[in-house]
């Protein structure tokens, strides 16, 4: 039997009394550790982390939280071995898409350790400015941003454990929110040794952070009205979330992160070859490889004008034939496997859907698999497809498959005209991130202007940034992360704008010597 790992709720170590949920190796098929939340007590560990952990974190100030997160900083960049270890095992991993997550989290919560500093020494935060209700200036009104007295629940998806976790953990810790996160289970394990690792530090107060591993039964039930909860993963369960009793009934405060159809565009007027030509072939063989599709940032369609199709389909299909498909431990693989036999299973299915509308552009059955067997081993070898009807390519502008698949389509334009091009991103119905491609400031400008309404982050790309942007689908947390419409219509991060989930608005309306004294 291997090991069960054990949960953290109520400021206490406990194992579940099921037989456990195993985890598994989705390179070599072998099983790693057991999960299981069968028989805990949510309702009593909720109310510990509500009353003990909200009230020690929220008699401390943001910058004497901000000093937690940078000891928390510390301790997970000195371990950070064993979490490579861990993404290599569990999630299958090579060591750059492990950094991504691993790396990728804690620089969030570093980033958030300064925004707290910069907070100072106070324990709410003023929301604008005050401002006269009658005649006279002495009764004013003035907006005030205090900690909510509730607990922050998040379900996360399977392939951030690390970066899922910090990216919503910072923030909220740094508001003063105690923190229940429950990873999706497949990839529990680091998710699950990180906090282990916090908690054994004793740098948070009891109860400012706890884990639930295993199954999601009765966690939405053990919430409150103050209390919030953040998914990340599927618009299915999205849907359950948002029809639980505990939204609908109690008020509990929603964000939700889903699928999402991302799009990358080369404007008009860029020549095969050209830098901007080049920035979009290479973005979307990146975006495409990186943690094998499974982001949901990824960009999934390419837009380019009409005449370029040829020549962007080949330049994206002779970068992607270089990947070399396989076992994560050996050095010369650069793209590991999907996270489990259910994700192959779906790529491959969402393949065939999709392909009923598109040619074969890049065949990923043409990789050969390294050091890796292909009746075991969750890896698929990236596929490129094409749709030269855009317009009549419902499926594609409907479907997210989660994994190294992305579809190329042509548009119509004349003199700089581009609403064919906008027309056919805006079928993705709302995305996460839209990234254009071109070399005219005005032109470019104009796009992210036109697309920024259903897209949570446009990313422009010009040949004076090639050296310096930070990635279609590497998410900053200096920016907004989330999306309308389909894509769940959330926001996380953003910088300190990430706060507001966590606090609770209201307006103080009083003497302007009151409003003086707050
Ligand atoms: P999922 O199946 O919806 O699972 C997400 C989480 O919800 C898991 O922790 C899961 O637990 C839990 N869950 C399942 N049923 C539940 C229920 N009835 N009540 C409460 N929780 C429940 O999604 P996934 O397959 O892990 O993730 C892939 C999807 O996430 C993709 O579509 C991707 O686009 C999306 N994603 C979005 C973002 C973003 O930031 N927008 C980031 C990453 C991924 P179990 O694992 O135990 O079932």
């Amino acid at each position: 039997m291997t090991q069960l790992l054990s949960n953290f709720l109520g400021g206490r170590w406990q194992a579940g009394n099921g037989g456990g949920t195993p985890l598994f190796d989705p390179t070599l098929g072998t099983e790693l550790v057991r999960v299981d939340a069968t028989g805990l007590d949510l309702a009593a560990g909720f109310a510990f982390a509500r009353e003990q952990g909200r009230a020690a974190l929220q008699r401390l100030t943001y910058r004497e939280r901000a000093s937690m997160l940078a000891a928390a900083v510390k301790l997970l960049q000195a371990n950070r071995d064993a979490y490579y270890d861990i993404a290599t095992a569990n999630s299958g991993t090579v060591k750059n898409d492990s950094a991504v997550d691993i790396d990728g989290g804690i620089f969030t919560l570093g980033n958030y350790t300064k925004l707290g500093e910069s907070l100072g020494d106070r324990r709410f935060l003023l929301d604008g400015e005050m401002t006269r209700l009658g005649k006279e200036d002495l009764f004013q009104s003035q907006h005030v941003l205090t900690p909510t007295r509730g607990i922050a629940l998040f379900i996360n998806a399977f392939n951030f454990p690390s970066w899922g976790l910090w990216e919503k953990a910072a923030p909220a810790l740094l508001s003063g929110v105690p923190v229940i996160v429950k990873p999706a289970t497949t990839t529990a394990w680091l998710t699950q040794r990180m906090v282990r690792d916090v908690v054994e530090a004793g740098i948070f107060p009891p109860g400012a952070l706890s884990v639930v591993c295993g199954s999601s039964a009765g966690l939405m039930d053990a919430l409150q009205p103050f209390d919030m909860v953040s998914f990340t993963g599927s618009a299915e369960t999205a849907a359950v979330i948002r029809s639980h009793p505990a939204v609908t009934q109690r008020s509990v405060r929603v964000n939700i992160e889903a699928d999402s159809v991302n799009s990358a565009l080369l404007l008009p007027g860029e020549a095969a070859g050209s830098a901007a030509f080049d920035l979009l072939t290479r973005e979307v063989v990146r975006e495409m490889t990186v943690k094998s599709g499974q982001k949901c940032t990824a960009i999934r369609r390419v837009f380019v004008p009409e005449a370029l199709y040829g020549p962007v389909a080949e330049a994206i299909a002779a970068r992607l034939a270089k990947t070399v498909v396989g076992n994560p431990r050996n050095e010369t693989v650069r793209m590991g496997a999907l996270v489990n036999r259910a994700q192959l299973a779906s790529v491959r299915e969402g393949l065939a859907h999709l392909q009923t509308q598109a040619e074969l552009l890049h065949d990923g059955r043409a990789h050969a698999l390294v050091d890796a067997d292909p009746a075991v081993a969750c890896c698929v070898g990236p596929t490129l497809l094409g749709a030269r009807d855009a317009d009549n390519a419902d499926r594609i502008h409907d479907l997210e498959v989660f994994g190294p698949v992305a579809t190329l389509m042509p548009y119509r334009h004349s003199a700089g005209d581009i609403a064919h091009a906008l027309a056919l991103v805006r079928r993705g119905q709302g995305s996460l991130v839209a990234s254009l491609y071109g070399s005219d400031p005005a032109a470019l400008a104009a796009t992210a202007l036109e697309l920024a309404d259903s897209h949570g982050r446009v990313h422009v790309i010009s040949p004076d940034v090639a050296q310096l942007h930070t990635g279609h689908g590497n998410v900053m947390p200096q920016s907004l992360h989330g999306g309308p419409g389909r894509a769940g219509g959330g926001e996380e991060l953003g910088g300190i704008r990430a706060l507001n989930f966590y606090h609770r608005r209201s307006a103080v309306q009083a003497s302007t010597a009151v409003l003086a004294a707050l």
